[in-house]
């Protein structure tokens, strides 16, 4: 029997348009098991393999295919495999363990915490014969669903609101109990201004070691006690320091690759000693209101970012008031007088870490992406679904930017009033 090759003109079309609900799923269906070409790394640089880009057509030659259907093709495809494949792992007798104290703001894991995973399981997994464990130890409540896919095999969380806030005693308190029980090979912390780096230093003093700051690299040693050596910045960011690592490490963002192969058990644990209660000198007063039109755009954590399609800057102005966003702009909104020059995000402007940045009516010029790689989610407002900016996004809502940022503050406000209503 002659088998006909039926088309499916609808399904070629979704296939097409990679804002289609049902796009991943047809696309998922009709491919093969290809290998992705173009993903944004961890940090929002955009990472290519360029082995992955084309297919060889009939005759032998490499064609590229520049419909984008290959392409969304195999990002579907890897993006399934990705979540399905990634090998479970669970170490049963550590061999030794490596305590993780990450920031959690906002009550999830940042970037920066996930490199830092990271680089502890470098040090957890170098010798495959005899593995390490990488604990976490977690305070306060936190919103985080996915530790064990962070790299994360045993976890210690402390929950008692002692610890929430600014808590250096008790939390200090807390890993000196966590160091009496577990003995950790390793400590690696965060450098993190409002994070890590104050505790990191308090611990390090606290066990008598002399930790090393600022660290972005490491590399098997031999010839050094602990077997590894590091890099760090030093000299108010102007030159490297190498030196053996010591136990406890406070590390740059991107001092490693986030685990994205394996899945680990997470698994709970709980201090057998009751951690002292009452030693705390410092009272937490609570965190302060600021008015973020005062933060400075490089600290600012919600960034609502305006470009060429802000129509209406009176109601753009009002939305940044009612979301609690720091305000920021494209270059062509601040030529043409509409947004100050220090409100300028990109290349020749302020490069940006926000949480989340909200750029509305930005078409996502080279030079503006430069500015926002290292933003942990992008929300884009577009009219334009094929734009750079839509593509880089994690959220796109495609439309007219007056109409979307409208809609939002009413919805803020709706809320807020229930609230005020319930309480
Ligand atoms: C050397 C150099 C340095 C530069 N440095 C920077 C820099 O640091 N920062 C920077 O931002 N740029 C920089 N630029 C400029 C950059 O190349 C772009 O020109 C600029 O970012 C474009 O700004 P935009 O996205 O606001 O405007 P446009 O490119 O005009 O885009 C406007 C977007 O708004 C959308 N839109 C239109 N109307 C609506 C509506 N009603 N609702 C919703 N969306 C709508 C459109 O679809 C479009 O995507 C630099 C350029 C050069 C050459």
């Amino acid at each position: 029997m002659r088998e006909t090759l039926r088309r499916d003109p609808r399904r070629e079309w979704i296939a097409r348009n990679r804002l289609h609900p049902e796009h991943a799923s047809v696309l998922a269906d009709m491919g093969g098991g290809a290998i992705v070409s173009e993903w944004f790394g961890p940090s929002g640089v955009v990472r290519k393999n360029p082995r992955a880009v084309g297919f060889i057509g009939p005759n032998g030659v490499k064609r590229i295919d520049r419909s984008g259907l290959q392409q969304g093709e195999q990002s579907a495809v890897t993006a399934t495999t990705a979540r399905d494949s990634r090998r479970a792992v669970h170490i049963e007798q550590p061999a030794f363990v490596v305590a993780v104290v990450p920031d959690l703001s906002g009550g999830r894991l940042s970037s920066h915490d996930k490199d830092l995973l990271g680089l502890a399981r470098r040090l957890a997994d170098a010798d495959p014969q005899s593995p390490g464990a990488v604990l976490a130890i977690l305070f306060g409540d936190h919103k985080e669903t996915a530790l064990g896919d962070a790299g994360i095999d045993r976890v210690v969380h402390l929950e008692d609101e002692l610890y929430t806030g600014y808590a250096p005693e008790a939390r200090l308190a807390a890993l000196g109990a966590v160091a009496r029980e577990m003995a950790p090979r390793f400590w690696l912390l965060p450098d993190s201004p409002l994070g890590g780096a104050d505790l990191g230093r308090r611990l390090a003093l606290r066990l008598g070691e002399r930790a090393a700051t600022g660290v972005w690299q490491i590399d098997a040693d031999s010839q050094t006690s602990l077997g590894w050596r590091c890099t760090a910045r030093g000299g108010a960011g102007s030159l490297d320091i190498q030196r053996p690592l010591p136990r406890v490490v406070l590390a740059l963002a991107e001092c490693a690759e986030p685990v994205d192969e394996t899945r680990h058990a997470a698994e709970h644990l709980s201090l057998a000693a009751s951690v002292p209660t009452t030693l705390s000198r410092i009272e937490d007063l609570g965190q302060v209101a600021v008015d973020p039109a005062g933060v400075a755009l490089a600290e600012a954590e919600f960034i609502l970012s305006g470009g060429n399609g802000v129509k209406e800057w009176e109601a753009f102005h009002h939305a940044a008031k009612v979301l609690g966003a720091t305000e920021g702009a494209s270059r062509v909104a601040v030529d043409d007088g509409f947004m100050a020059r220090d409100r300028q995000v990109g290349a020749t402007g302020t490069w940006v870490t926000a949480r989340v940045y909200m750029a509305v009516g930005i078409s996502g010029a080279i030079q503006h992406l430069q500015g926002i790689q290292r933003c942990d989610k992008v929300v884009a407002i577009n009219l334009d679904p094929g734009c750079d900016m839509i593509k880089r996004a994690d959220l796109a809502v495609i439309g007219d930017s007056g109409k979307i940022l409208a809609a939002l503050v009413a919805l803020v406000e709706q809320q807020r009033g229930g609230q005020r209503d319930a309480a």
